[in-house]
């Protein structure tokens, strides 16, 4: 069971074949057979996880309506606030710190009869790309745990993939959502900016942060992101309009007479040669299942990257002013005659780890007066002109795609002395943010040279996500019928899950 799709476990507890309680034990139990190698959890909830799992057992033998969704077990990222529970954000310096609050995702998923099983690892902050950043140690690629799960979100993708949660929640400030989902062989998404509250996020970029659905199928995504997503007037950016209709869009995929531009910047010279011929293939596919592909040009995506990294570091370097060791979490050299101000900085001095304090001394470095303007201010023009140049694109086409990441998944250890190297893995899933548009990865097959999964982007105009789904659920159809099984039924057995 703990194998299947998030919606046919849904449907098993319907036909009365499992109960939610007997689902989320097996999920356990899976994560004490396989976790110790994956370490895609930070912390289990097991009496949180069987009180909810019996609540809605009993509310199904009542013969009460529950949700689409109900009894199955998710994986939440430890960025996002839950009750009671300890919430790190892969930081040393919130080690021990209990939430007082749910965010809204969380009260959403509570209210959908869903099971949280725990807290996933995460780059510190939600700043990397291989959560090799978090202070808890990494997390391994279930497809190969010499590798990297990608990041921030690389335990929630792993979880996924080593069959630990059929059901995972990210956050994608520039591609923490679809780069792991791409390196793991399982779907993210990315929704458009304000269409999932971030009341609750422990914020990063709050320009760009935005929580999305993590799955191992697209009908699954849908049916989480539905229940993510809505206005919440605690969110002063939360976009206040109907959702999308996306459960509908995933149902129904079809590419018939829809045009698709692929980029032409953002698969060429740096895009691994298996990386590109699975992308082509999967252009061929769905030009065969009636798509009009087109070549688009998107010239200020060369910028995005470096203007990326002065945003992120510039909001990041004043969010994390709060960690000041007098609210939240650690508190270092407190002691009779230890002026405020040196606890302050002792803190953060062992509470951050080094990329957290690189992205600080960038990000106040853009700020500062005299330099503002030259950082700060041309990077968001260049904002501006990478909007510019998806409206441009989407006046001719429906969907944009293009390879998720330029690579598989890379070693643990290959990258992390090199943050340049690392800040390239998210070169073609940064546009998304910068935009505010919504962005999907799902997996198309496995390189040929390493046979590691390569994740394929659609991007879509914003508030009109469902045609992420409707594109992305008819390739991921034409690409079972090419395999005859799901991309994950390859994964090298990490104790053989059924
Ligand atoms: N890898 C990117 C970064 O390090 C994106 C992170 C994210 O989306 N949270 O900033």
């Amino acid at each position: 069971m703990i194998t299947r799709a998030a919606h046919e476990m849904a449907a098993a507890m319907e036909a009365g074949e499992i109960t939610s309680e007997k689902l989320t034990q097996d999920h356990f139990d899976r994560i004490a057979e396989v976790d110790a190698d994956v370490h895609a959890f930070l912390y289990l909830d097991h009496e949180g996880a069987v009180a909810q799992a019996r609540a809605v057992d009993k509310a199904r033998a009542n013969g009460e309506k529950v949700g689409p969704l109900a009894g199955v077990p998710l994986a939440l990222k430890d960025v996002m606030v839950q009750k009671g529970i300890p919430t790190t954000a892969g930081s040393k310096i919130l080690e021990g710190w209990r939430p007082p609050y749910d965010a809204t995702v969380v009260t959403k998923l509570k209210n959908a009869g869903i099971v949280i099983l725990g807290k996933t690892n995460m780059d510190e902050f939600a700043m990397g790309s291989s959560t090799e950043n978090s202070a808890y140690g990494p997390t391994h690629n279930p497809w190969d745990l010499s590798r990297i799960p990608g990041g921030s979100g690389g335990g929630s993708s792993a979880s996924l993939a080593a069959f630990e949660a059929p059901l995972a929640i990210g956050t994608d400030t520039g591609g923490s959502i679809r780069q792991p989902a791409a390196v793991t062989g399982t779907v993210g998404v990315k929704p458009t900016y304000g269409g999932v509250s971030r009341y609750g996020l422990i914020a990063f970029s709050s320009s760009l942060d935005q929580a999305g659905p993590c799955a191992r199928t697209v009908l699954d995504a849908a049916l989480l992101h539905e229940v993510m997503a809505g206005h919440d007037p605690k969110d002063a950016t939360s976009i206040n309009a109907p959702v999308p209709q996306v459960v509908h869009a995933a149902k129904n995929g079809n590419v018939k007479g829809v045009k698709i531009g692929y980029v032409k910047e953002l698969n060429g010279e740096g895009y691994q040669a298996g990386v590109r011929s699975r992308f082509e293939e999967s252009l061929d596919l769905l030009a065969k299942a009636g798509a009009e592909i087109v070549e688009v040009s998107c010239p200020n995506f060369e910028y995005a990257l470096a203007s990326y990294y002065l945003i992120a570091p510039s909001e990041c370097s004043s969010n994390l002013a709060r960690f000041d060791a007098m609210r939240y979490g650690m508190r270092v050299g407190d002691e009779d005659g230890v002026s405020a101000e040196l606890v302050m900085n002792l803190t953060r001095e062992v509470g951050f780890g080094r990329e957290v304090k690189r992205r600080v001394i960038l990000g106040t470095y853009a700020l500062s007066s005299g330099y503002y303007d030259a950082y700060y201010g041309s990077a968001q023009k260049v904002r501006t002109l990478i909007i510019e140049d998806f409206t441009k694109a989407f006046a001719k086409v429906d969907v944009l795609v293009s390879p998720t990441t330029p690579t598989t998944a890379f070693k643990i250890g290959d990258k992390v002395d090199d943050p340049l190297a690392m800040y390239l893995n998210d070169i073609a899933t940064i546009p998304v943010n910068m935009a505010g548009i919504g962005g999907m990865s799902l997996p198309c097959g496995l390189a040929p040279e390493d046979g590691l999964p390569v994740g394929f982007q659609i991007m879509a105009p914003a508030m009109q996500d469902q045609r992420l789904y409707s594109v992305g659920a008819a390739l991921e159809a034409e690409l079972l019928t090419k395999w005859g099984a799901p991309l994950l039924s390859q994964i090298p057995a990490l104790g053989g899950a059924k």
